[in-house]
């Protein structure tokens, strides 16, 4: 222990993919320093593996194998503490973060909230549509699916049953075509537990860009539209959702308004910051969406205590002209960079440790064995996948990703999850 060093708190809001990944890296940074507290707090007790959710919704794996015990994956770190908490304030200027159950002071914050569902104001989205975010969302996804079924069993009045059979997802991006996927697939193996007609069914994926996953090149849309279209879902698309109810899905194109009788509307349009990062967002310098800007070493531009990493970040890299995306690639890459550099800063070394990407491009399931992989080195080259390798392709990512963050005693479960959960209608 170095003479007369004082007591260091770093505290984490969020144990998500990037908190977690912070706080064991800054663990192993700080292994040789005594005076060190390192605080992560979530509001909820586990982590929920974001990336599984659609699968979780539609009764493929157990719902449970895609959360792990915050305090379980923390046994083994004597120096992270974790707490079940929910922040509701951030005192900069105190530097102490309150939430429900208790306060906590910090020198340096990590600002890790992740992102929450953006309805663009559409206050009728809000109240009727189904958000798709948490764990919570994908059970509650999944228990309305059958409340859906078995209300169609007792009506008599075939336009009821198809409006309680008709699935709509809002948006095709990234979590909408994923979703639409599984769907696709679950929605016939419901038909059959329920012994009801499948021409009863529609599964409707619609956005107002001209092309799904518009991120990724034009090849890839093309080649996401076919399998979804294979797979019985109905694209619509540069369709504007204009209003969303209880019973209908209500969107403009071409001039034209249309309204789709439908008792569930899923929303996966757009992502938005948490509601503490919003709230930070007041006094911190942020953009769009309420990402907070970060300096090249990843702290907050306008406040050198606090660091920002994962969904929460706004930073545009050297040689850019767009922020980095919002997905787990960033996530691990902007954790690992911020726990090195307050490391440094903690023992007042200069922590001046340069953000500099890497990413790799994507991977997306489409129900349960298709899939599109565009992948590679980014700005060298980049391959398209073709879909079954895809698929296998995406699960080994996850295994080898969420083997060394839970520990190797977690590996057969996982490995076990990823490769043989079947899909079931309980
Ligand atoms: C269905 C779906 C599929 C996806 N698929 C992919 C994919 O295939 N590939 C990919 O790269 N990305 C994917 N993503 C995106 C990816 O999940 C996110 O980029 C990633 O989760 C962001 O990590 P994070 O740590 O910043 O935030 P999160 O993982 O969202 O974690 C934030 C944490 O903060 C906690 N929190 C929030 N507010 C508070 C508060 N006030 N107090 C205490 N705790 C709080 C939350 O409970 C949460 O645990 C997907 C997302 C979804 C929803």
């Amino acid at each position: 222990m170095r003479q007369g060093f004082k007591q260091k708190n770093i505290v984490i809001i969020g144990a998500g993919f990037s908190g977690i990944l912070c706080a064991q890296r800054l663990e192993k940074k700080t292994a040789h320093l005594k005076n060190i507290s390192i605080t992560l707090i979530d509001k909820k007790p586990y982590f929920t593996m974001r990336t599984e959710i659609h699968a979780a919704a539609t009764g493929r794996g157990e719902p449970e194998n895609i959360t792990y015990d915050l305090q379980e994956v923390f046994a083994d770190s004597p120096n992270v503490s974790f707490f079940c908490d929910e922040i509701s304030e951030i005192d900069f200027a105190e530097k102490t973060v309150k939430g429900s159950v208790n306060h906590y002071a910090y020198d340096y914050l990590v600002l890790a909230a992740g992102s929450k569902p953006n309805y663009f104001g559409l206050k009728s989205a809000e109240e009727n549509a189904l958000p798709f975010w948490t764990y919570d969302d994908a059970l509650a996804l999944k228990a309305h699916i059958q409340e859906c079924f078995e209300k169609a069993v007792d009506s008599r009045d075939e336009e009821e049953q198809k409006k309680l059979l008709t699935f709509c997802v809002v948006g095709a991006g990234l979590t909408g075509v994923e979703l639409a996927g599984e769907l696709a697939e679950y929605i016939p193996q419901m038909c059959r537990k329920y012994a009801l007609p499948q021409y009863l069914t529609r599964v409707v994926d619609l956005d107002a860009m001209a092309r799904p996953i518009p991120n990724l090149p034009n090849k890839v849309s093309t080649t996401c539209n076919s399998i979804l279209c294979e797979l019985g879902v109905e694209m619509i698309m540069e369709a504007k959702v204009s209003e969303v109810t209880k019973d209908a899905l209500v969107y403009e194109k071409g001039g034209k308004t249309v309204s789709i009788p439908s008792s569930t509307v899923v929303w996966s349009a757009g992502i938005t910051a948490e509601t503490i990062t919003e709230q930070a967002a007041k006094t911190l310098d942020s953009r769009k969406g309420n990402r907070i800007v970060n300096l090249e070493n990843l702290q907050a531009a306008s406040d050198p205590s606090v660091f920002v990493i994962g969904d929460n970040m706004y930073f545009v890299p050297k040689g850019k002209n767009s922020p980095v995306p919002q997905m787990v690639e960033n996530t691990e890459q902007s954790s690992v960079l911020a726990a090195d550099n307050i490391a440094e800063l903690i023992t007042d070394k200069p922590g001046k440790k340069v953000y500099k990407p890497a990413m790799h491009g994507c991977m997306i399931s489409l129900g349960a064995k298709k899939g599109i992989a565009y992948a590679g080195i980014e700005n060298l080259f980049m391959i398209q996948l073709p879909s079954i390798p895809a698929q296998l392709a995406k699960r080994a990512i996850n295994v080898y990703f969420l083997a060394p963050v839970f520990g190797l005693k977690k590996l057969p479960d996982i490995a076990k999850h990823e490769f043989l959960a079947q899909r079931t209608t309980d």
